[in-house]
């Protein structure tokens, strides 16, 4: 326990709705700790993206606290407390793990139930991803509770497992996408037993839901790190049992790491981008060279090189429809100026974007640098270049 006079965070840091919700809390008896990434960007100057809570009352308990209280989660029972029209603060009641003799009967039924024993605040840390995601600030005290050594591993910018890392990676194979993603954004090294756990546990990533690992995607490419964590992640041998087989390329992480880097400069990337993005070096290769193959044959190309992606992460139609589109307006770029229907080129919505991409890809490949400059003057003033609006941030679910 740090008291409040030996660590940075204030009360000030913590938005008006949380303190609300907390002081409430604790008002009518309950503990109330602020838990997660909120305590732990807090404590490294940065600014936390939300809050979330943890709680001793029971989600109905919450419920009964608050006019504006909705449950959520049908895996992971979580209290929302709304604000006005898009404020939400999350409330979680503490969990621990179950033994092994409580689960249910019906294996269908361990998952929602494991992931909804409550518990104590310590056994909640100790059910967690990493140490430095396990620190509360508990509003009574305005104290720092750290049960799994988070803080020393703060101080050194080390990212360490909770508990033994194959056995966590085989209960939640994407806490290891998740380890290299927090080394990237927050500057850590990987502790040497995570590390030795990734290269052991690597395939089990296959088996995790491509809906998460898709969530998780997207969170790299939100927060500008997704070359870093990808090419990462290749070298450790989790990239091809992540990406359904795909292993990726020098090409393509120099990309991704392009476009991160305009993500950190206020340039978000959407999906489709994302996808044609991860796609663009393998479809320019599969590209027949003299670039005369009619669209039709391009069109097709350009599916047939996204569907494992598409097809493994159930991706909508209208986002492997745009991502396709983006691949098919670099190829008629590519292909050069003065073509037939070029007029029809140059006023496609899409144009400009996959201008976009393939100027991307021309700063990292030194290729196509003078045609995507004459592209770029025949469509000056015609459309803004920049990637289309930025998706909802989502929040990500737990499991
Ligand atoms: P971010 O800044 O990306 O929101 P975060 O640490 O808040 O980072 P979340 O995905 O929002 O990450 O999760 C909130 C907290 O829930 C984490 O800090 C961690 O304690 C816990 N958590 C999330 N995912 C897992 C997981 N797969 N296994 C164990 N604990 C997890
Ligand atoms: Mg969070």
């Amino acid at each position: 326990m740090v008291p409040r006079a030996a660590h940075c965070i204030s009360r000030k840091q913590i938005d008006e709705e949380t303190l609300k919700v907390m002081y409430r809390l604790h008002r009518n008896g309950f503990k109330a700790y602020l838990v997660g990434g909120g305590v732990r960007d807090l404590l490294l100057g940065r600014r936390p993206k939300d809050f979330d809570v943890g709680t001793d009352a029971t989600p109905n308990q919450v419920k009964n606290l608050f006019r504006n209280c909705f449950l959520v989660g049908r895996r992971f029972r979580l209290a929302h407390v709304r604000f006005g029209r898009d404020k939400v603060v999350e409330v979680a009641t503490f969990r621990r793990k179950p033994a092994v003799g409580e689960m249910p009967e019906d294996p269908e039924d361990h998952f929602r139930f494991q992931e909804n024993v409550f518990g104590s605040p310590c056994e909640d840390a100790f059910r967690r991803d990493f140490t430095i995601n396990a620190l509360f600030y508990d509003i009574n005290s305005f104290s720092i509770i750290d049960y799994v050594g988070g803080l020393e591993d703060l101080a050194a910018r080390r990212l360490r497992v909770i508990g033994e890392p194959v056995e966590r990676f085989t209960e939640d194979p994407v806490r290891m996408l998740r380890a290299l993603e927090f080394c990237a954004r927050l500057d850590f090294s990987l502790d040497a037993e995570a590390r030795q756990g990734i290269y052991r546990a690597a395939p089990l990533i296959a088996d995790a839901a491509p809906a998460r690992i898709r969530e998780e995607l997207m969170e790299l490419f939100r927060h500008g790190v997704a070359g870093a964590v990808l090419r990462h992640a290749a070298a450790m041998g989790l990239l091809e049992p992540l990406l359904a087989g795909y292993a990726g390329d020098e090409e393509t992480f120099d990309l991704l790491e392009h476009l991160d880097r305009r993500t950190r400069g206020g340039l978000p990337v959407v999906e489709p981008f994302a996808l044609a993005a991860l796609s663009l070096s393998r479809f320019l290769r599969a590209c027949p060279p003299n670039r005369e193959a009619p669209v039709t044959e391009v069109v097709r190309l350009a599916g047939l090189v996204l569907a494992p992606h598409c097809g493994y992460f159930s991706i909508a139609r209208a986002i492997s429809h745009q991502a396709r589109e983006l691949l098919v307006g670099i190829y008629r770029l590519a292909r050069g100026r003065r073509q037939r229907g070029e007029r029809r080129l140059l006023g496609n919505p899409m144009t400009p974007h996959a201008l976009d991409l393939l100027g991307c890809w021309s700063e990292v490949t030194g290729d196509y640098r003078d045609l995507v400059g004459q592209w770029r003057a025949a469509l000056d003033g015609k459309a803004p270049v920049s990637t289309p609006p930025p998706d909802a941030p989502a929040k990500r679910r737990r499991r």
